[in-house]
């Protein structure tokens, strides 16, 4: 069986298309967003690993939303530039239509309840109404590009006879990509193969469209769940990079395409992922969102190559296969990530920033070259880590408020005291104040320099690299009227490394953009 549809062409049975949501359903989650210079390096990054399509945002959100997707569609050539759009929104579709237009490949992709508890109490709907707003929204998407996606949210708790009627409404009003997500993360791998299953055995027109997963992690079986959606016959991968997403999450991109790699014994699927760029886009998220993946993590966790105990590294060298089932490097991990020294000039620099992603004015370059020169005198080896949270840092919004300096006495002979310089909105500011430690005593001079009334609800430091010259990477959370910001600051030095993050941090509360949530924003 093959499938002709508008965006791929001819698609053999055993191709699967990888979509990927981390700037949508990844990026609405708390603490994930991303303003829109960060959303146009992830997309490019995702676009170089070979992803089929990415889901850019949901357009009608705000002003924000529509704007980033915009952009991303002028940017991609390969990529299929999706906007997310509610099947019952007329300005919904409009907003998604008119974000991807730019797109040279572009889909939208609609979505409703079918669920008997999401129809009755979320969207207070007749089942009949609902599978009228199917066949409405999915024809006003066609009036934007023959590429649309229809998703039946909450799809796998919605009553079987009642999912075919709806898909089945979907395909014949133009939707050729039909999504079944376990929204809620409930189901089984066997109950998401049968759904499938059921689907293309009793749905007229069924062999006409692609079927996709999209799965949460509540239960910890987003992966498998997705495995067991392409037994059933799916044959579109909804995922997010690092598993970020709604709640629990979304199955882990990484996770799925090495399953597939690893195991094609099992699961004979064709994809098109560069595999050995997953670690660094990985990495690029983390740096991003200021969330590192536990070390544990499948795939992209500091744990996940490791031999520690002896009679395991003793089967390493002798046979890597003893213990590994797949090799580092495929997916990544190299030795060589030593990269620039102190005397990399500026050629090497703006060399290795291309090759990491980064797309930057010329000014911010020359302030990231001068604080890596400074590193580099700090630092022996500079990894490609560290260039990342060193320009990550450089490139966020200080609009209002920028670090200058920390000067600082401390240790175990007496009180700490900091001396910090601050510039606000272009004036510099010094405040001296001492501190129960270092820590304490640069954030009450933060405190003195720019009175507000956030308090302190998190506070960690970890290493960017290893070694004790390895740069801080630091996360504060500030608090204000309930509400929740975290900023993330590097630094070769641990408390200024603090600071950055506590000035990012009240930066983003200044310029805390204002989103609509619009009531029925998870698909
Ligand atoms: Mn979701």
């Amino acid at each position: 069986m093959t499938i002709d549809h508008p965006s791929f062409g001819r698609i053999a049975d055993d191709r699967v298309i990888l979509f990927d949501t981390t700037l949508r359903d990844g990026e609405q989650s708390p603490g994930f967003s991303m303003n829109l210079d960060e959303k146009l390096r992830m997309a490019r990054a995702l676009e170089a690993l070979g992803v089929d399509v990415i889901e850019a945002g949901f357009p009608v959100a705000s002003p924000g939303d529509f704007e980033s997707v915009r952009r991303i569609a002028e940017t991609l050539s390969e990529t299929v530039v999706c906007g997310l759009a509610r099947s019952g929104g007329k300005r919904d579709i409009e907003a998604a239509g008119e974000a991807i237009a730019p797109a040279k490949r572009r889909r939208i992709h609609n979505f409703i309840s079918t669920s008997p508890l999401h129809m009755k109490y979320k969207l207070r709907m007749e089942p009949e109404t609902v599978l009228e707003l199917i066949a409405s929204g999915n024809r006003a998407a066609r009036n934007f590009t023959d590429d649309v996606e229809w998703s039946a949210e909450d799809g796998s708790r919605t009553e079987p006879d009642f999912l075919c009627r709806c898909v089945e409404v979907a395909i014949r009003n133009g939707a050729t990509t039909i999504n079944i997500p376990d929204t809620v993360g409930y189901s089984t791998p066997d109950e998401m193969r049968a759904i499938f299953r059921m689907l293309r055995e009793r749905v007229p027109g069924a062999e006409k469209v692609i079927f996709s997963t999209h799965n949460h992690n509540d239960l910890g079986l987003a992966v498998a769940n997705t495995l067991g959606s392409l037994e059933g016959g799916a044959r579109q991968i909804e995922c997010t990079i690092n598993g970020i997403g709604e709640r629990a999450g979304n199955a882990a991109l990484e996770e799925i395409v090495m399953a597939i790699r690893t195991r094609h014994d099992k699961y004979a699927y064709s994809e098109r992922i560069d595999t050995p760029k997953l670690l660094g886009v990985s990495r690029m998220l983390a740096n991003i969102t200021s969330f590192d993946v536990q070390p544990n993590k499948a795939i992209v966790g500091r744990n996940a190559f490791a031999h520690e105990s002896g009679i395991h590294q003793d089967g390493i060298l002798k046979n890597a296969q003893t213990y590994e089932i797949m090799t580092p490097e495929s997916v990544g991990w190299t030795k060589s990530s030593l990269v620039l020294g102190k005397h990399s000039g500026r050629a090497a620099f703006r060399d290795k920033l291309s090759a990491l992603g980064y797309k930057l004015e010329d000014d911010v370059v020359q302030q990231a070259f001068e604080r890596f020169k400074v590193l580099a005198d700090q630092k022996k080896t500079v990894f490609d880590d560290d260039i990342r949270a060193l320009v990550d840092d450089e490139t966020r919004d200080h609009d209002r408020i920028r670090f200058v300096s920390l000067d600082l006495i401390a240790g175990s002979k007496r009180p700490a005291q900091a001396t910090l310089e601050l510039k606000v909105d272009g004036d510099i500011r010094v405040a001296t104040v001492d501190g129960n430690g270092p820590v304490d005593a640069a954030f009450r001079a933060i405190q003195k320099a720019f009175p507000h009334e956030a308090t302190l609800a998190l506070f960690t430091v970890g290493a960017v690299t290893e070694g004790t010259d390895a740069q801080a990477r630091t996360t504060v959370r500030l608090e204000e009227d309930g509400k929740l910001v975290d900023g993330q600051g590097a630094d070769a030095d641990t408390v200024v490394s603090a600071v950055r993050a506590y000035v990012h941090a009240l930066n983003k509360l200044l310029v805390k953009r204002v989103r609509t949530e619009p009531e029925a924003l998870s698909a």
